[in-house]
């Protein structure tokens, strides 16, 4: 199995890797060395509809397999994913400009368990009934919807996009996916490791293409009956304005102005750790990372000193090499838009403690979109820096003095993804934890996740939850039926 060309970027559709309709591809750009490295394919409407037609012609047969024949097929895609994880990690190093160490740590070992985790649940997903006494029984039942779609972004890229397509596969439906046109490398590479596990032709379809021509392409398409849209609220927005009126299932996961919230009596040595890494991992880009992070007034100063001085210590470098601790942020474009965030920053009056410009590398890297950790303090809460998301290696520092404070801080956002508390009080971090509109609260702790739980925000962050039965029951049909006795 090839999974080191990714040179040109095909859709994979019915089985079979085909050009895009209309001829057209565009550049595939390594953000480290700003080189090109091959052609994407620029698909639209055209070869949404091959690929309906395909899914559709696959699903009765897929719709009745047997939830152990799904599970053999997707663990034995889990399987594939670990046993090329090497080759994995450098396609998503080289197509997104996070470190390869990370890529192999955490992205490529999360697309399998994907995998592993929903190919596992469907085989113990199970539907309730209802006893009416003597007078009749209810039982309900959960059953594939059909075609569905599902539209990922480019932070984590393998990742996101095996957290949608497997919990729809298990559940017994055909999908049309398509990953960010910014990072669709490894999705590509998929398609092969797919055929050689056996997923039979039109079960899965990728597309490769920009929002508005191809997926906005599969949120119209009448035959999809349910969108997973993982991206940024504006784009969100857009898909729910497409989808609403066609009474589509909907799953959208949007962005996020996550507050990191320090209280004086917390473990200070895992706090200071685990901030540092909230901040700054995969530079910034992550939905999760807390880009606000309120300090409350009595260890401000202290907490400023240290965090500038482990912060100082990520190196930013080559993603390729094991020592860089940063690596490019994803495309010049998102360079350009953090930069511009770090100029409207300072135009409202925020101090830069570090960082705040372009990091220009030498040699092969020399071309490549690298921005210093950045830390700011002297912003208010209402301010764009602290309202909008920036999605980048930027935070904001804050301090507050009681518990309300702090409450009025965290919730001053549109957004509402996560949130982490840091203090020993067990019964202050739970009336926080109650009280924060936010779909995921980390106590003393970042990032740690059971793929059983929930996952997803509130407010402008989206509506609907993945992970688990929530996955499950999203993409199923559910349908009570009432016998009398
Ligand atoms: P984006 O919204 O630009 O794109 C995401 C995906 O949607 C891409 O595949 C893109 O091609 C597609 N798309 C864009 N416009 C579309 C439209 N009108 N119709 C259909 N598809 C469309 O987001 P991005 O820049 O790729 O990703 C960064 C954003 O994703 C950030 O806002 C981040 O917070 C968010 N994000 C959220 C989560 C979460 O779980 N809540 C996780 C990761 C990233």
């Amino acid at each position: 199995m090839n999974l080191i060309d990714f040179s040109t970027i095909n859709n994979y559709i019915g089985g079979q890797w085909l050009a895009p309709s209309n001829g057209k591809y565009f550049d595939n750009i390594n953000p480290a060395t700003g080189q090109v490295i091959g052609q994407i394919a620029s698909s639209d409407e055209a070869d949404v509809q091959l690929a309906v037609a395909a899914a559709q012609a696959a699903f009765p047969m897929w719709s009745v397999t047997s939830a152990e024949d799904r599970f053999t097929i997707l663990n034995r895609i889990a399987t594939l994913i670990d046993e090329n994880l090497e080759a994995l990690a450098m396609a998503e190093c080289i197509d997104n400009g996070k470190p390869l160490w990370l890529c192999k740590k955490v992205d490529i070992p999360r697309a399998s368990s994907n995998f592993r985790f929903f190919a596992t649940g469907i085989m113990h997903f199970s539907a309730e009934s209802h006893c009416m006494e003597d007078k009749a029984i209810n039982y309900t039942v959960r059953q594939p919807i059909g075609v569905v779609g599902c539209i990922s972004p480019w932070n984590l890229p393998l990742y996101l996009f095996t957290w949608k397509i497997a919990p729809a596969l298990a559940a017994g439906n055909c999908v049309i996916a398509k990953p960010s046109e910014v990072t669709p490398a490894t999705a590509f590479l998929l398609t092969r490791i797919c055929a050689e596990a056996g997923l039979p032709a039109g079960v899965l379809n990728i597309l490769h293409g920009n929002g508005t021509d191809c997926g906005a392409a599969i949120v119209a398409h009448k035959d999809i009956k349910a969108i997973s849209f993982t991206g940024s609220t504006r784009a969100g927005e857009h898909i729910a304005k497409t989808a609403a009126p066609m009474f589509k299932k909907l799953s959208l996961e949007l962005g996020g102005k996550n507050p990191a919230i320090v209280f004086a009596d917390c473990d200070w040595e895992k706090m200071i750790r685990t901030v540092v890494q909230s901040s700054f991992s995969n530079q910034g880009q992550i939905c999760l990372c807390g880009s606000r992070v309120l300090v409350q007034d009595t260890i401000y100063e202290k907490f400023k000193l240290e965090f500038i001085e482990r912060v100082k210590k990520l190196t930013v470098g080559n993603p390729l090499v094991e020592t860089s601790k940063q690596g490019a942020v994803v495309s010049e474009m998102h360079f350009e838009k953090i930069l511009n965030c770090i100029a409207i920053a300072k135009e409202e009056g925020g101090k830069i403690l570090l960082g705040g410009n372009a990091v220009q590398l030498d040699g092969e890297n020399k071309n490549g979109f690298f921005v210093a950790p950045t830390i700011i303090e002297n912003l208010g809460p209402n301010c764009r820096t602290n309202m909008e998301e920036i999605f980048g290696p930027v935070v904001t520092l804050q301090s507050f003095s009681t518990e309300e404070e702090a409450l009025a801080l965290a919730n001053a956002s549109e957004y509402g993804l996560a949130a982490t508390i840091w203090t020993q009080d067990i019964s202050l971090a739970n009336r926080m934890a109650l009280k924060i509109k936010c779909g995921i609260i980390w106590i003393n702790c970042w990032l740690l996740r059971d793929l059983r739980t929930p996952f997803g925000g509130m407010q402008n962050s989206g509506v609907g939850r993945e992970g688990g039965w929530d996955a499950l029951k999203f993409f199923t049909e559910t349908k009570n039926v009432c016998i009398e006795i």
